[in-house]
């Protein structure tokens, strides 16, 4: 099998010793946020408890986005410093603008364009300090690059808290940040490293080809992303088990990558809530998780692409859990949505990327750990 940028199956029939390995290596990295960095999670859950409490998350979470800051301040703040401001507000209300459907293709097109020009790695001629007006920087960038979605709203809440602190404290916070950025990226590699063999591979071939195309930044994401969106699902799955456990009704949302047909062949009908599958071909994955859900009472839409995974919804908060399948990088994104929007999330991550539109010329028909979806639905 080829393995584009990163499989969790590693040559195996399935991805059950990467469950096991991501489970433990999920602990280590939550041991040592929690003894490096408790007092500053204490310290920001107690000022959103206090100055907005609407938007208050499980303490795991909050060790999640500690980390996130921690590695996209490594990954990105020195392309961000350099980004001026008018480009960047441009690239963020494209990403607005985007979101209704008749404008996209021209959208893409223009985003390609400045994206390529005003988001590309541009040198800085120093080291960025650790100072609140780079974080804000770093967060624009992050906005503008329109891959960050809801992420960037909780890193706003962060900025918003290291506003009440001192220069000084800013500038430990993130250089404490930054530090276990650095040591999460050499001890993922090592760990989690076996599953993304590809990916620098994947961007050496591919950056330059994809220059002027509106998803380059997605494409070329850091090996460091795929760790961090793999431990992220993770650390999602545990701090909103208890939520998606209570709810009344259970949808599973699949990537139409998983579809035994192409587009053209695809029997599959168009819903409110995404294309619904009609059984059109026996051994296509997203037949049998259909069947499944008949059988235990759970409901299967097949979603065209994760940013419209959500769009339309009116959901009653708590009310539907949800089983999100998506390629690794847009995990972390994916749980952030759908609980704003008031779903209670689950995921499960492709074994491996395939999709036509970012990864395969042909498109690669993807799969998941079928065991891993019974469990989180409880069969
Ligand atoms: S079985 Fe369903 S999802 Fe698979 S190709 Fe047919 S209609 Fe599409």
């Amino acid at each position: 099998m080829e393995i584009i940028t990163y499989s969790i199956l590693q040559g195996k029939k399935t991805s059950d010793e990467y469950y096991e390995r991501i489970e433990q290596f999920t602990i280590d990295v939550c041991d040592k946020i929690c003894s490096d960095a408790l007092h500053y999670i204490h310290q920001y859950r107690q000022y959103v408890q206090q100055s907005c409490p609407e938007k208050s998350m499980p303490e795991l979470i909050i060790y999640l986005e500690y980390l996130i800051i921690g590695v996209l301040w490594n990954t990105y703040v020195e392309r961000a410093v350099t980004l001026p401001k008018l480009p960047g507000r441009m690239l963020h209300s494209m990403v607005n603008i985007r979101k209704k459907r008749r404008w996209k293709g021209i959208m893409d097109f223009f985003r390609g364009i400045l994206g390529t020009v005003f988001l590309s790695k541009r040198s800085s001629p120093h080291k960025p300090s650790y100072t609140l007006e780079n974080f804000i920087q770093l967060n624009q960038w992050l906005k503008a690059s329109g891959e960050f979605r809801f992420i960037v709203d909780r890193l706003e809440i962060w900025s918003v808290f290291m506003q009440t602190l001192s220069a000084k404290e800013v500038k430990k916070l993130l250089k404490d940040a930054s530090d276990l950025g650095l040591w999460f990226d050499t001890k993922s590699e090592q760990t989690l490293g076996v599953y993304t063999p590809n990916v620098n591979q994947f961007i050496k071939e591919n950056d330059k080809k994809m220059i002027w195309q509106e998803h380059r930044i997605f494409c070329t994401r850091r090996r460091v992303e795929y760790h961090l969106n793999m431990v992220g699902a993770q650390i999602m799955n545990k701090a909103f088990r208890e939520g998606f456990l209570k709810t009344k009704e259970k949808r599973v949302l699949l990537p139409i990558c998983m579809r035994g047909k192409p587009a053209s062949e695809c029997q599959a009908k168009k819903t409110h809530n995404g294309f619904r599958c009609t059984g059109c071909t026996h051994n296509c994955i997203v037949h049998q998780v259909t069947k499944l859900g008949r059988l235990h009472n759970f409901k299967v839409y097949i979603i065209p692409h994760a940013s419209t995974a959500f769009s339309n919804q009116n959901v009653q908060r708590g009310e539907i859990g949800i089983v999100g399948i998506a390629c690794v990088l847009n995990l972390i994104t994916g749980g952030y949505e759908a609980k704003a929007i008031g779903f209670e999330p689950q995921c499960v991550l492709l074994d491996f990327c395939g999709c036509q539109k970012h990864w395969h010329k042909k498109g690669l028909m993807t799969e998941i750990n079928y065991d891993v979806l019974k469990k989180i639905l409880c069969y």
